[in-house]
């Protein structure tokens, strides 16, 4: 992973990393391993997350899926983050960003320009495939992106989608965007295992 060790040595502080891709893809574990060697360097670090995260259970945590964990401060909106920064913080996380406003990319610039190295971890396709929040604008501005993929629990192969399945089927491409308190679940797929059934199943047209 790319983390400091791709920047140029003499590079002012100050930067956007983005680690994008799909549930599963370990961005959780990487934001807490990024987080932790910062606490390491002695650094002040600040970790908040969308509490329209679906793992967040009332600790002010953001877990991955493997059970690890750091303290996070759960926000809904890009202006509860920039009220809360601390005048001396060095490192600023946020975990779940496809769910915040698109202030969240003007946040993220002033902290960078500020001297502040800002982690921004998210799921950058909804489960259309289509692009998700402000993720792809994070990802423009961004020095480091990486995208991380999961295992398609089809074919075994790299996922880059998220597949919602509703009552176990695969969610027609109507389906809202986001799905709050349903009863939806999520798999990680490949392309081309993907499934976004369209109400008259039509094939999308090239041109
Ligand atoms: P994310 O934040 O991207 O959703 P997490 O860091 O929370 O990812 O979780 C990554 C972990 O999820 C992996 O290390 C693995 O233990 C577990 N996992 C469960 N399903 C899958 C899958 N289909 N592909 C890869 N990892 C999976
Ligand atoms: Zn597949």
């Amino acid at each position: 992973m790319s983390d400091l060790g791709s920047l140029p040595g003499q590079m002012r502080s100050g930067w956007i990393e983005v680690i994008a891709g799909v549930m599963f893809s370990g961005k959780s574990e990487e934001l807490i391993r990024r987080v932790r060697r910062a606490i390491i360097a002695r650094k002040k670090v600040q970790v908040f997350k969308s509490h329209l995260d679906d793992r967040y259970s009332g600790a002010l945590t953001v877990v991955s899926h493997d059970g690890r964990s750091v303290e996070a401060e759960p926000v809904d909106a890009s202006l509860q983050i920039a009220q809360r920064i601390s005048p001396l913080v060095d490192v600023v996380a946020i975990d779940e960003a496809q769910f915040l406003d698109a202030g969240v990319v003007e946040l993220a610039t002033a902290l960078a320009t500020r001297g502040i190295r800002v982690i921004v971890a998210g799921t950058e396709t909804d489960f259309r495939g289509e692009p998700f929040g402000a993720m792809p604008q994070l990802m423009a501005v961004a020095e480091i992106v990486d995208k991380l993929h999961a295992i398609c629990v089809i074919c075994g192969g790299a996922a880059s989608r998220n597949q919602r399945l509703l009552g176990g089927k695969p969610a027609r491409y109507d389906s809202p965007t986001i799905m709050v308190g349903g009863h939806e679940s999520y798999e990680a797929r490949c392309r081309h295992c993907h499934q976004v059934p369209r109400r008259d199943d039509e094939q999308v047209p090239l041109l």
